[in-house]
């Protein structure tokens, strides 16, 4: 009997026929589909036929669709609804992967044959798409290190190898940092703490089995305790213990393997012929180069730093008020700005939440996509991962566009955080694919009868996750190499964040920001609290990602600094950090960084993406509306069709006519002067 994984799906829209498949399913399918795309690949390296674009590249394309059916399925129920089979699973599968990727860019008669078709393309007659897929390819094998020989080959895999492991090290010590300190709270110390952080205090005691409460360093609690508590004292030490992460002395210290990481990496970059890190890094970027990073933080950060240090002046003076004759510290920020932030705008989240009602929420943001694009939702009854999915039928003018998951509900077996993945990713060649998308949210799940409410910041996610599935869902390119989201990582937050906008627009909170019980529409002045709350204390976010995104930026341009410590204090110096503000993630605890590639020299990309979605957003203002037809046409046809399939610079000056300036990136944080 065929496996369910590889068998054909008779499903409509072949979804994955998740009642069918069981964990033991996922292991032989996962031995069986690895070995048959190596095979694939093997006969595409061996052919004797002279190389052709479809006898080579578009071959690789449409190979390994057992594989690609096997992990859509795997890597959506691992994150969203695992358990310990699933685990144990994921660990045996990952190194598997790994090998495999290797194995292929390792094979030196498919890297010839690409070679051969890259010095021969303009002879080649390729539409503009398959140039794209083929340069893109080529890219990829150079990058992994394909064209070296020699010893610089094997010093290649040396340095790939042992940068994994420190990956892996620095990530394992600030784990052990953070697990190892905490600190006891008696009764007294509680006072003045609300009542969701004297719960957790107290939970986080109990998971410690100590006496009574405690603060950790756990991010969801360290933060709101610095925010609420009255106790200076108290404060001070929580922060100190949770700015040393990394940085403690001993085995856990941090310091030594990011200066070897660091060297490691120049010397990769130097091994592939780039100059440093950053230019390597950079080269598939949007940016394109260390210097137009640096250009855009430093516009960014004069303003926001004069912000900061304006909100700081107001600031100290509280604290002479509570009668502390000392300099604003970075212990103090949180908790005055916190005093602040009720003074000037009071929202009650207690206030706001009945209006914010799940299911209105996914009707506003497909409401806004159909009004945008012409998009119609229909419910669509098939057996999924979890009895909470739903899915829909994602339809135009009749024709089928996509299937469309939304899993919102937080579970044990789920992962946290938010995201949104394809199980199926558009494509025409080599053959005709229909993309299916998932949204996975973690919003708190209502009792029996009750209406599911979300925060403010829940509603926003729903909206970013749903931009996601937008650039997934109307793709509309050749090649599934370069659809929906495979774009660069500096553009493919441009989609989301954009769609954030719509949540904004007062006409839609109106529509659809509706009381649970009275169905009245929200209040204006509780409309407009809500949208003015939104740029509160954006001088500190601004100063403090800033600050962190221009020491990464440092560390990787130049010669590897032989104490990144230092550099860092430099980098600080240089900029002027204020000295009530500290990075938001310090190098000994700077995981994006250091605990793997993903964001090395790539930590600007959020703020690179912001600066694109305000300005995009800004021509829907300057249109009239936020649902200006042809402004949504425009984005449609520049953007969100295009996937990866034209550099992402050609696709936003196609779109706005111009690159993006920080203009509307600084008003949309209350920054601009
Ligand atoms: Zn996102």
């Amino acid at each position: 009997m065929t496996n369910p994984l590889l068998a054909d799906w008779d499903t409509p829209f072949r979804i994955a026929p998740f009642d069918r498949i069981s964990d033991a399913d996922f292991a032989p399918a996962f031995d069986e589909a690895l070995a048959a795309h190596l095979a694939e690949i093997e006969a595409i390296a061996d052919n004797p036929a002279p190389a052709s674009f479809a006898n080579t590249i578009e071959a690789m394309e449409g190979a390994g669709e057992g594989l690609d059916k096997v992990l859509s399925v795997f890597f959506s129920v691992a994150g969203a609804d695992s358990n310990d089979a699933r685990q144990a699973l994921q660990r045996e599968f990952s190194p598997k992967l790994a090998a495999h990727s290797s194995a292929i860019y390792a094979n030196a008669a498919l890297f010839a044959r690409i070679t051969d078709l890259w010095e021969r393309r303009d002879a080649l007659g390729l539409s503009e798409e398959e140039a794209r897929v083929l340069y893109l390819t080529h890219r990829g094998f150079v990058r992994a290190g394909a064209a070296l020989t020699g010893a610089e080959a094997d010093r290649m895999k040396e340095v790939k190898s042992r940068l994994a492991v420190l990956g892996t090290q620095f990530t394992q010590n600030l784990l052990k940092d953070e697990a190892a300190w905490f600190m006891p709270l008696a009764e007294a110390d509680l006072e003045g703490l609300p009542g969701f952080v004297v719960d957790a205090a107290r939970s986080a005691g109990e998971a410690l089995e100590q006496p009574g409460s405690v603060v950790t360093l756990s991010r969801s609690l360290i933060v709101p305790f610095l925010q609420f508590s009255p106790r200076r004292d108290l404060r001070e030490k929580a922060f100190r213990a949770w700015a040393a992460r990394g940085e403690n002395g001993g085995e856990t210290d941090n310091r030594g393997i990011a200066a070897e990481t660091l060297a490691l990496r120049e010397e990769r970059a130097r091994l592939l012929g780039y100059e440093d890190f950053a230019q390597f890094k950079l080269e598939t970027e949007m940016a394109g180069t260390p210097g137009r990073v640096r250009e855009l933080l430093m516009q960014v950060w004069e303003p926001a730093r004069a912000q900061a240090l304006r909100d700081a002046a107001e600031m100290e003076e509280m604290l002479r008020e509570d009668g502390i004759n000392d300099a604003l510290q970075p212990w103090d920020w949180r908790y005055y700005a916190e005093k602040r932030r009720k003074a000037l705008h009071d929202l009650d989240e207690a206030e706001l939440k009945p209006y914010l009602q799940l299911e209105r929420m996914i009707e506003a943001a497909f409401t806004c996509s159909s009004r945008l694009f012409g998009l119609e939702f229909k419910p669509l009854d098939v057996p999924l991962y979890h009895p909470d999915c739903r899915a829909w039928e994602v339809s135009r003018n009749g024709e089928h566009l996509a299937v469309f998951i939304g899993d919102y509900f937080a579970r044990a077996s789920k992962r946290s955080g938010a995201w949104c993945s394809a199980m199926r990713s558009q494509a025409k060649r080599p053959k005709l694919e229909t993309p299916i998308v998932v949204n996975v949210c973690n919003f708190s799940k209502p009792s029996k009868g009750k209406p599911a409410l979300l925060s403010y910041d829940d509603a926003r996610t729903l909206f970013h996750e749903f931009g996601h599935a937008l650039h997934q869902m109307l793709s509309d390119v050749e090649f599934g190499s370069v659809s929906g989201t495979s774009v660069a990582r500096d553009f493919v937050e441009l989609p989301s964040q954009l769609y954030e906008h719509w949540l904004e627009v007062p006409s839609v909170l109106e529509e659809f920001a509706t009381h649970a019980e009275t169905g009245a529409p929200m209040p204006k002045a509780l409309r407009d609290k809500v949208l003015a709350a939104a740029t509160f204390d954006m001088g500190f976010q601004t100063v403090e990602y800033v600050a962190s995104a221009l020491v990464d930026l440092e560390f990787h341009s130049g010669p590897a600094p032989a104490d990144p410590m230092r550099k860092q204090a430099e980098v600080l110096e240089r900029i002027g950090m204020p000295q009530a503000i500290t990075m938001r993630h310090a190098t000994p605890h700077f995981a994006h960084v250091f605990s793997g590639d993903g964001y090395s020299s790539g930590y600007y990309s959020y703020m690179w993406s912001e600066v694109m979605d305000a300005d995009a957003f800004a021509a829907f203002e300057e249109a009239g509306s936020a649902f200006d037809p042809k402004t949504a046409e425009k984005l449609e046809e520049f953007i969100l069709s295009k996937g990866g399939s034209r550099e992402a610079e050609e696709l936003y000056t196609s779109f706005r006519g111009r690159m993006p300036g920080v203009e509307a990136l600084l008003k949309g944080r209350g920054l601009a002067a």
